[in-house]
Formats: structure tokens, C-alpha cells, sequence
């Protein structure tokens, strides 16, 4: 057992990008005395197998989570609920248990009712991704230098809490509490609104007339790239992200919808000042966001490989 391997038996449930990401650091850091994984999917579980990304590959998620100290649900937002009715009498008192959904409010409303008092319930989400799904597309480094949000629920025990910013950190995270419903409204303006934006104008351009498909592959250099990346996002995991973040992203998308309105009419007006004002004003912002080093190689998230400092 490693030095480190301070957090007991810890079940993933689901083995796509985040889950086996959590896997593979996991391993790397030799954090669990035993590592046990599941999904759904028989035929992710035999991948899973063949590359040896967990101890012990269990067939349902309730003999996963059986006896586990952190039980982490990596599946997507609309599948919490049922992870947690599945799990619930095979928890062992004093538990931890988490996911890391994108959404945090619907999670909550989804997986408490499920679950016994005996265990601590702290949601989290780690602010980092890529485009890509799948058990073969995580890696280890995923989390470092990356945002984990916890959202401790009522009735969580502060070591509970403390523990799992721990496994955070030792991944490589920057962990942050706050109210999931706060998260709901930041994620919605800093995650939920680009990637629909990016939907919208990556099928506007697939339905122009008058521009070639060549030509927008040809010259996607000029921004439109960007969007083809993050608009190429899984497709279950975004529908659940809108359904289960309605209220939010549709405030946010009202904004939104205001301040296009201002800009247009700029356009129309041939107002240069009000164009060139608002520019800086985001250029300031994006110099922000590179000085506290969240900028990324990719759009929005995923970060090249780099090393995982130990003992983090
Ligand atoms: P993913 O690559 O699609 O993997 C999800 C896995 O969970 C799939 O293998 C899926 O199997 C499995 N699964 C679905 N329902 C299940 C169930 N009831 N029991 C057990 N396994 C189940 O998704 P992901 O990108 O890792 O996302 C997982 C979660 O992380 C989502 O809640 C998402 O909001 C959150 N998240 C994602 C990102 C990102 O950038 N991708 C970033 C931060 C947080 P099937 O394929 O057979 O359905």
C-alpha cells in the first residue's frame, strides 16, 4: 500500500472521461488501499478489465459501492438518481459519497431522497474535461491545476468534507465550497451558455447557404474552430447539463440575448466606440482569466499532459 493510500476503498461508478480519469489518478497516486469500478456498459467493464483501470472491475453498481469508504458517481447528471437508489443499502455508515456532475442542484434533488443518514453526501464537480468520452479518453493529469466545487449537503460531517478536498487535492485540484445552487448560476454563465452557443453556431454554419462546407472547414482557423471543439461535447451528458439547468441557463441566456441585442444595434448603427468599448472590456477579462493560469490550451477545458505533482 502507498504512503498515501489514506482514503480506504474508493468505488467509481461510470468509466468514461472523468471516472476513468479519477481511475488513472488515483492509481498514479496510489490513493485507495482498493480501488473498485463499474459502469453500466458490459462492454466498457471488459475495457476497463484489459487496461487495469481499477483493482477489482464489479458487475453492478451496488457491489461496487458495498463496504466502499468514497463512493464517486461519474455517470451522467440524469443517471445520479438511480445510481443512488441502486447504491443506498450497500453503503457503509459513514460513507463519503460524491459525483461529479456538471449540475449540482438537480443531483442533489435527484440522489438525496435515496440515500440513509448513516453516510455523508458531498457533491462535487471538477471544472475540467475535454471533448472527448469514454473509457479510453482520461488521463491522470486531468485535475491538475484545475477547479474541484464541492457542495457539502446538510448533515455532511466537516471531515467528511475535509477528506474528500483532500482526494480532490491530491489529484491535483484547486477545491472551493459553495451552495449548489451557486453553482448552478456560475457554471451556467461560465460552462452551460458557451457550450450552447457553441451548438447554435457550429449547426448555423452546417446549414448556410452561400458558403460551402470546404470553405468553413478550410478557414475555421479564424475562431469557428474553437466552437467545432466544443461543440463536438457528448451529446447525453449536454442534453442532461440543459434539462437539469434550466432555470439558470435560462436567466443567463435572457442576458445574453440583451447584451447581442446591444451589440447588434452597434452594427447596425456603425457605432465604432460602442464595438471597440466593449472589446477591450473583454479583452481585459480574457487577461484575467490568463493571469490566474485557468487559460487552457483547448476551448474551455482540457490541459496538455503535464506532471502530477506528488504529495500534493
Ligand atoms: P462519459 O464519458 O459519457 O461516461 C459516462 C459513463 O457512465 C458511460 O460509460 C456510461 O455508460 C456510464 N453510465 C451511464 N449511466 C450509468 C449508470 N446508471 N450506472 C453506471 N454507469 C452508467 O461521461 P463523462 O464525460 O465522464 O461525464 C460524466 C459526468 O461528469 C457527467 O455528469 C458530467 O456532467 C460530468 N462532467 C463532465 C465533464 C466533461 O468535460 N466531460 C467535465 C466535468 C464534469 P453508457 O455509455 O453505457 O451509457
Amino acid at each position: 500500500m502507498n504512503a498515501q493510500a489514506t482514503f480506504g476503498r474508493v468505488a467509481i461508478i461510470g468509466l468514461g472521461l472523468i471516472g476513468s480519469s479519477i481511475a488513472r489518478a488515483v492509481q498514479a497516486q496510489g490513493l485507495a488501499s482498493e480501488l473498485v469500478a463499474t459502469d453500466a456498459s458490459p462492454q466498457v467493464r471488459a475495457r476497463a478489465k484489459e487496461i487495469a483501470l481499477a483493482d477489482r472491475i464489479a458487475e453492478t453498481n451496488a457491489e461496487a459501492a458495498d463496504g466502499a469508504d468514497i463512493v464517486i458517481a461519474c455517470v451522467p447528471v440524469g443517471a445520479c438518481g438511480t445510481v443512488a437508489k441502486e447504491i443506498a443499502p450497500h453503503l457503509k455508515p459513514g460513507a463519503i459519497v460524491s459525483d461529479v456532475g456538471s449540475v449540482k442542484g438537480a443531483v442533489v434533488r435527484d440522489m438525496k431522497p435515496h440515500l440513509p443518514d448513516t453516510i455523508n453526501f458531498v457533491p462535487a464537480h471538477p471544472v475540467a474535461g475535454t471533448e472527448h468520452s469514454g473509457p479510453d479518453a482520461g488521463f491522470a493529469e486531468l485535475f491538475v491545476g484545475r477547479w474541484c466545487i464541492l457542495t457539502p449537503t446538510e448533515g455532511a460531517a466537516p471531515e467528511a468534507v475535509e477528506k474528500l478536498k483532500a482526494f480532490w487535492r491530491a489529484m491535483g485540484a484547486n477545491v472551493e465550497t459553495m451552495d449548489a445552487e451557486h453553482h448552478d448560476l456560475v457554471l451556467a454563465v461560465t460552462s452551460h451558455l458557451p457550450h450552447l452557443i457553441a451548438y447554435t453556431i457550429v449547426g448555423t454554419a452546417d446549414e448556410l447557404e452561400g458558403v460551402t462546407e470546404s470553405e468553413v472547414l478550410k478557414f475555421s482557423a479564424g475562431g469557428f474552430r474553437d466552437f467545432t471543439r466544443i461543440a463536438a461535447s457528448d451529446p447525453t451528458m449536454w442534453r442532461d447539463v440543459f434539462l437539469n439547468n434550466k432555470d439558470a441557463v435560462l436567466e443567463m441566456l435572457g442576458a445574453f440575448q440583451e447584451d447581442l441585442s446591444k451589440l447588434t444595434r452597434a452594427i447596425r448603427r456603425g457605432d465604432g466606440e460602442a464595438l471597440f468599448d466593449h472589446f477591450t472590456r473583454t479583452r481585459a477579462i480574457r487577461r484575467g482569466i490568463v493571469d490566474i493560469g485557468q487559460d487552457a490550451a483547448s476551448a474551455d477545458f482540457g490541459r496538455p499532459h503535464q506532471g502530477l505533482p506528488k504529495g500534493n
